[in-house]
């Protein structure tokens, strides 16, 4: 092999490609790709680093988060019902939000993930009042921060054209106690659609968009079709809530219509599609959506601080849904920690699981990591420590508990203090 341009050496290499590869040697990156993983003698390299022992691992991917709510953190210490908190505590924050607010939003998230080792956040963003110069602006300065934060950045502007009846005793209950403005959270149809399709302009190098809308039951059928025609490399939303008939949905026979039977009929169904939570399908919505190898996000923190019983992980699993880990909201998680996240599901899934089987430590992981960048679109560049991938990686300091296998070592045993070095694209987003 030529010249490489950086070896970590003396390392163990947790590669999490598809024969789940532990390498004891190290890892040569070139061109911000990783050029080989070996055992044995390293490669000449320009730089080399001694790992002394260090594990090294793919970059976390988040499959699901929302950066706007960063001013709200350590709400989660008052226990508030689901849409209080949304309209109270979600809402009241982000619609006050500033341009500049929402820059700042967005390297708030970044350094907490960048010391983390998460390399890749899929961001529900939103400030509400799309259509406005204030939303133009702020999406503008997320956009300019987050393609600056190193850190591998999917935005998904969240747009939304209707509000369900059934809402409005919280939505009243939330403009009585002040800051909130139930109108900031729709648009007109065509208005929507076109801050989503102009939203799109933005991508660039590490900064991709997707289309999104924050709920189906906030969406016309028009603006659902819509966001599905547009020529984005993914669709997300939030599909928590499948009942028939949930928040005044009805199809075209005027019946109640389940979300995830809706969504096909309007053909958003896809291998694009990211829904997040996934917590109250049933057979056939599973059925559905692994059948159109949709993917799905997994917040098992933000599902257990907002009082939920009950862990979908295992059914999803069983299902063949492509599942991916998510942080979610600042205001319902711990700062950004994707260790954490592993630990809170796998105690999720042992307490309040669903299927037959239970996950293990080494299975969070690539929930973290490989599959979490399929649910995502980038499977081909991230994920894995693989010949051609990008180079976004975690460097850990040698741990106390060798005799544990790496993988569920990284869940279970690690500090994150042992985060040593993180890269993106093989340059350093933090460094201890
Ligand atoms: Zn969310």
């Amino acid at each position: 092999m030529s010249v490489v341009d950086l070896v970590i050496d003396d390392a163990v290499v947790v590669t999490m490609d598809a024969a789940r590869r532990v390498a004891r040697g190290w890892i040569a990156i070139r061109d911000g790709a990783v050029a080989a993983v070996g055992e044995g003698p390293a490669p000449a390299a320009s730089e080399r680093i001694d790992a002394r022992g260090g594990t090294v691992h793919p970059g976390f991917v988040s499959a699901h988060t929302h950066s706007m709510d960063a001013a709200a953190a350590g709400a989660l210490d008052v226990s508030t019902p689901f849409f209080d908190w949304l309209f109270g505590t979600y809402y009241r924050t982000v619609l006050a939000l500033t341009p500049a607010d929402a820059a700042q939003a967005v390297r708030s998230l970044a350094t907490d993930a960048a010391r983390a080792g998460i390399t890749t956040v899929l961001d529900c963003w939103g400030v509400g009042d799309v259509g406005t110069r204030r939303a133009d602006e702020a999406f503008a300065a997320s956009a300019t921060a987050a393609r600056t934060s190193g850190i591998r950045w999917i935005l998904a502007p969240m747009v939304s054209d209707r509000l369900p009846e059934q809402w409005s005793p919280w939505l009243a209950a939330a403009e009585r106690a002040g800051g909130f403005r139930r109108e900031a959270l729709v648009a007109p149809t065509e208005t929507a659609l076109r801050f989503a399709a102009s939203a799109l302009d933005a991508a660039a190098s590490r900064l991709s968009v997707f289309a999104c809308t924050e709920l189906p039951e906030m969406a016309s059928d028009e603006l659902l079709s819509g966001l599905a025609g547009l020529d984005a490399p993914g669709v997300t939303t939030h599909l928590c809530a499948s009942d028939a008939g949930a928040a005044g949905i009805l199809g075209p026979d005027g019946r109640g219509e389940r979300a995830v039977a809706r969504l096909e009929r309007l053909g958003v169904l896809s291998p694009r599609l990211v829904g997040a939570h996934l917590s109250a399908t049933d057979a056939d919505d599973r059925e559905l959506l692994a059948s159109h190898g949709c993917g799905g996000a997994h917040c098992a923190a933000s599902s257990m601080y907002a009082g939920s019983g009950r862990s979908a992980l295992g059914e999803l699993r069983e299902s063949g849904i492509g599942i991916g880990l998510g942080l979610d909201n600042r205001s319902l998680n711990t700062p950004a920690d994707m260790v954490a996240e592993m630990r809170h599901a796998l105690a999720f899934d042992r307490a309040v699981g669903t299927g037959a089987r239970r996950v293990t430590a080494s299975d969070l992981l690539a929930h973290a990591t490989i599959d979490a960048a399929r649910v995502v679109g980038m499977a081909e560049l991230l994920g894995s420590l693989e010949p051609g991938k990008r180079a976004d990686l975690v460097l850990r300091a040698a741990s106390d508990s060798r005799s544990m296998p790496p993988e569920a070592q990284i869940v279970l045993a690690s500090r994150p203090d042992d985060v040593q070095l993180v890269l993106v694209d093989g340059e350093p987003v933090f460094t201890r």
